[in-house]
């Protein structure tokens, strides 16, 4: 669909996949103007087709458009085009666990030509569907984690609770160093004191503690408010588990592993949904008791994943039905 400040959003279709061309000077192309959401259509036993919290994706999506100086597109509309994505779609090809389920991107940009830093005027909205691998090549094995000394994702004031291509980009040469240093992901600390715990490139992270109490960093305006954070937040309440969102330093988290008091870490997103934390690294150290999932890190994804396939009865209202 497209936007203009005269007819709003207009022209909502669906075609066929395939390229697009654009101007070489297409606003997004120089400023980033631009947001994207990342969710999964998941195809139940019986053969229908739902959609996890998709009015969650919009809001935030309005959200992120807010900070981008984009238009917001309605909860409803976002909603529908991608339902009528889905109904299209037939690449239902099975994951290692036999899942099948459809990686779904809508995003959001400039498309006005000009340049110049200003707001765009022209901006189109598209979905695009892809068949979803496994998140990370290993499976379900825990996923060992950089820590980023010398780079941050977001700052204060920046664009980091925003779902937007520069976070991104200014993350991908830590995600690279990440990577030279035989970790999966890299994990992030604030930019104004250089000690609390952030997120990962691509996911946000769960503290189990010994007393059971489950912890998550607070939002903090520069950490992505991810839909499976919430949904956890949600889960452990209903399993009885003490919840807490507050401020995780690093030291309490390398401490705390060493010393026994944080039993389980797990990072949680759409594409990977619960993956266990095995190995904390740094420049000159690791902690970390590798190969094992914990007991919580298993109940929590469990509980989750049979939610959105269909196994457990959506208490919660989360699914959508698409098919
Ligand atoms: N943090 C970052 C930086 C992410 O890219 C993602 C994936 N969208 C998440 C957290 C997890 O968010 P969600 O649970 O909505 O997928």
């Amino acid at each position: 669909a497209e936007w203009t400040p005269d007819k709003g959003w207009h022209d909502a279709r669906v075609t066929e996949y395939g390229p697009i061309s654009m101007d070489p000077a297409t606003a997004v192309l120089h400023y980033a103007q631009e947001i994207f959401e990342g969710m999964k259509a998941y195809r139940h036993d019986d053969g229908s087709v739902w959609t996890f919290r998709p009015e969650q994706n919009a809001q935030r999506m309005i959200r992120s458009a807010r900070r981008l100086a984009l238009p917001e597109l309605p909860v409803h509309d976002f909603v529908a085009a991608v339902d009528a994505l889905v109904r299209e779609d037939e690449q239902w090809v099975p994951d290692a666990a036999g899942e099948k389920s459809l990686y779904l991107r809508p995003f959001m940009f400039a498309s006005e030509k000009f340049l110049g830093v200003r707001p765009a005027k022209h901006v189109t909205f598209m979905v695009i569907a892809s068949p979803a691998g496994a998140y990370f090549a290993k499976g379900l094995k825990p996923v060992s984690i950089w820590l980023s000394e010398h780079y941050s994702r977001a700052g204060v004031g920046g664009t980091g609770a925003a779902k937007t291509g520069g976070n991104y980009a200014s993350s991908l040469l830590a995600q690279q160093e990440a990577l030279e240093h035989g970790c999966d992901q890299v994990a992030f600390l604030d930019t104004v004191d250089r000690k609390w715990v952030e997120e990962l490139g691509g996911m946000n992270l769960y503290f189990v503690h010994d007393d059971g109490t489950v912890v998550t960093p607070e939002l903090s305006g520069t950490i992505l408010e991810g839909i499976t954070r919430s949904s956890i937040l949600e889960l452990c309440r209903r399993l009885g588990a003490k919840v807490e969102e507050r401020r995780i330093s690093i030291d309490e988290w390398r401490d705390g592993v060493a010393s026994g008091r944080i039993t389980e870490v797990f990072a949680c997103g759409t594409a990977a949904v619960v993956t266990p934390v095995g190995t904390l690294r740094w420049n000159g150290g690791e902690v970390g008791r590798g190969e094992e999932t914990g007991p919580m890190t298993q109940q929590i994804r469990q509980a989750l994943v049979d939610i959105q396939y269909g196994r457990a009865e959506d208490t919660f209202g989360w699914m959508h039905r698409v098919v």
